[in-house]
C-alpha cells in the first residue's frame, strides 16, 4: 500500500483521526508498534461514514480490548477501528433477550445480565475483551460460549453498509468464526434463559478458582493456543518441559503453560519467537503442531541483530 496520508480522508474525519498511536497501548500484552491511523466511532452512524469515506485501499483492523492480539513491532499500516468506549450499549429488549453493542465488555454483560435474572451469562466474566471481540472469536469460558447466546449479529461492511445476519450464515467453531469477509460486528441480540435466583457470588466464585490456576493481573493474552482435539495445549507444552522457559521478557507462565507473560520488557517479537520455539518443540516430542487461538497481525521490524 502507498503510504496513507490525511488528506485522504473527508475532513470531518481527518481532525479525528489519530495518527502513529502505539497498539503496546491498546493490548493486553503491552506489545505492538503504531497503527498508522486509529479511530474511535461516537456511535455505529459515525462507524458507517468513517467507513463510507475511507479509500477502499485502506486495510482496516477492528479491535476490542485487544486481548487476543499480538500486533507485530512495526505496527499496522491502515486503519484500526476501535469500538473500546464507543458501541456501548446495552439493554433488555425482552424477557430473555438482551441487546449489547460489540464495545460493551464481556465483564459488564454478565454483571448485568445477573441483576436482570438472566443466565448463564456468568462465564462471560472470565472473558476480559468485548462482546465484538467474543463474537469474533466465539470466545467461552466454564463450558460457556458465545455464540450458542446469539440470535442475531449487525454487522457493518467495508462501505458502511449495514447488514443483519443469524447464526445460519457462519461457520462457527470452538473460537473460530467464518462468515462473509470484510464485514464485522457492531451488535448482536443475546438469548438467554430466566434466572431469577442469579447472583454476583458465582461470578466471584468462578474468578477466585481462575485466579489460584491462571496467571491473572499479569501481561498476557490468555491461552495462547487452542486445545487440540481430546487434549490440552498446557499439558502437552508443561509435559515438553517448557513451563518457564523465557525469550527475553517474554516467559511461558509457570502458573498455566498456556499462557505466555510479558515480564515488562518483552517485543512482540520475543513472544512470536516464544509461540514458534513451544510449537516446534511440542511438535517434535508428540508430532501434535498446536494452532495459536492469538490472532498475530502487523509488520515486522527489520532485525538489528547481527
Ligand atoms: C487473562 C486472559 C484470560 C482470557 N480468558 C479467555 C477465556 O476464558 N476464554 C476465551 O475465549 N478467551 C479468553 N481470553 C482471550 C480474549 O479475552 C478473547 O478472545 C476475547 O474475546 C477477545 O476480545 P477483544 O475485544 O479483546 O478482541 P481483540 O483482542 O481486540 O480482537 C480479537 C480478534 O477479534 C477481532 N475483532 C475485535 N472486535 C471485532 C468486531 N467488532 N468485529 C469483528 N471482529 C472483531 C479482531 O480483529 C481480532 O481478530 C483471555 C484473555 C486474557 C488476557
Amino acid at each position: 500500500m502507498n503510504a496513507i496520508r490525511r488528506e485522504m480522508l473527508a475532513p470531518e474525519f481527518s481532525a479525528r483521526v489519530l495518527h502513529d498511536v502505539p497498539m503496546a497501548k491498546h493490548t493486553s500484552w503491552h506489545v505492538g508498534g503504531p497503527a498508522d491511523w486509529f479511530f474511535t466511532p461516537r456511535d455505529v452512524m459515525d462507524l458507517a461514514a468513517f467507513l463510507r469515506q475511507l479509500p477502499t485501499e485502506v486495510p482496516v483492523l477492528w479491535v476490542g480490548l485487544g486481548s487476543n492480539l499480538l500486533v507485530r513491532d512495526g505496527g499496522i499500516r491502515g486503519a484500526v477501528i476501535s469500538t473500546h468506549g464507543a458501541l456501548a450499549n446495552l439493554e433488555r429488549i425482552s424477557a430473555t433477550r438482551v441487546q449489547a453493542g460489540a464495545g460493551v465488555p464481556c465483564a459488564r454483560l454478565a454483571r448485568q445480565c445477573v441483576k436482570w435474572g438472566l443466565g448463564p451469562a456468568e462465564f462471560f466474566a472470565g472473558i476480559p475483551g468485548t462482546v465484538g471481540g467474543a463474537l469474533a472469536m466465539n470466545a467461552g469460558a466454564w463450558g460457556g460460549e458465545t455464540w450458542k447466546h446469539v440470535v442475531e449479529v449487525d454487522v457493518l461492511d467495508r462501505r458502511g453498509m449495514r447488514h443483519t445476519r443469524t447464526p445460519t450464515e457462519y461457520q462457527i467453531g470452538y473460537r473460530q468464526v467464518k462468515g462473509p469477509p470484510e464485514e464485522w460486528f457492531v451488535g448482536a441480540r443475546l438469548e438467554f434463559e430466566r434466572r431469577p435466583g442469579a447472583s454476583d457470588e458465582v461470578i466471584r466464585d468462578l474468578l477466585e478458582k481462575r485466579k489460584q490456576t491462571q496467571p491473572i493481573g499479569a501481561w498476557s493474552c490468555g491461552s495462547v493456543f487452542t486445545n487440540p482435539p481430546g487434549d490440552h495445549a498446557a499439558r502437552l507444552i508443561e509435559s515438553a518441559g517448557l513451563k518457564g522457559f523465557r525469550l527475553g521478557d517474554a516467559a511461558v507462565s509457570d502458573k498455566h503453560a498456556n499462557f505466555i507473560v510479558n515480564h515488562g520488557a518483552a517485543r512482540a517479537a520475543d513472544i512470536e519467537a516464544l509461540i514458534l520455539h513451544v510449537q516446534s518443540t511440542v511438535e517434535q516430542r508428540t508430532h501434535i503442531r498446536l494452532q495459536t487461538e492469538v490472532r498475530i497481525v502487523g509488520e515486522s521490524l527489520p532485525r538489528t541483530d547481527a
